[in-house]
């Protein structure tokens, strides 16, 4: 998997500021904690917060290990590279099924929703008639639409997704 598409997941799943982690983070196992901070120049309690985010994700692992001389435990963590595979496989699961789902809405109701004038809404035949074809935002009347075009776009979607 290209580093763009581990760096692009990160910010989708984890947040924007896990990028810079991930980043140099991807390649190097063990790392500890404070030197994850000074190499991103981040502060401390920024990694730990983004490093946990990525653990709950399980995108990254760690182990603890006491310093000698300072006496205390420090974490050394490790980006579990075979987790982006297993979310971006899951991720383009749900996309598809919830742009399928769409797709079918629209397909039982061809040429059958209706819009608002000043686009506020957009209603199924069934709810547009409970509000008597006005809009229940501005109270323009809702105007039949032919939904060719949105079919035609979640057909393309989910083609693209499908070969991605
Ligand atoms: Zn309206």
């Amino acid at each position: 998997m290209s580093s763009k598409k581990v760096l692009e997941l990160t910010k989708e799943i984890v947040g924007e500021d896990a990028v810079k982690i991930v980043d140099y983070l991807r390649d190097k196992p063990n790392i500890s904690e404070f030197k994850i901070a000074e190499k991103t120049k981040t502060e401390i309690h920024e990694v730990r917060n983004i490093l946990y985010r990525l653990h709950n994700h399980n995108l990254a692992t760690y182990i603890k290990k006491k310093d000698r001389q300072k006496g205390w435990y420090i974490s050394y963590w490790t980006f579990n590279k075979r987790r982006v595979r297993e979310l971006t496989d899951s991720l383009k699961t749900q996309k598809l099924e919830k742009y399928k789902y769409r797709l079918s809405v629209e397909e039982a109701n061809k040429n059958n929703f209706f819009m608002c004038s000043n686009a506020c809404i957009r209603l199924d035949f069934q709810s547009a008639t409970e509000h008597d074809f006005k809009c229940p935002e501005c109270g323009n009347l809702l105007n039949q639409m032919d939904n060719m075009k949105t079919i035609e776009f979640l057909k393309v979607k989910i083609k693209e997704l499908a070969s991605a």
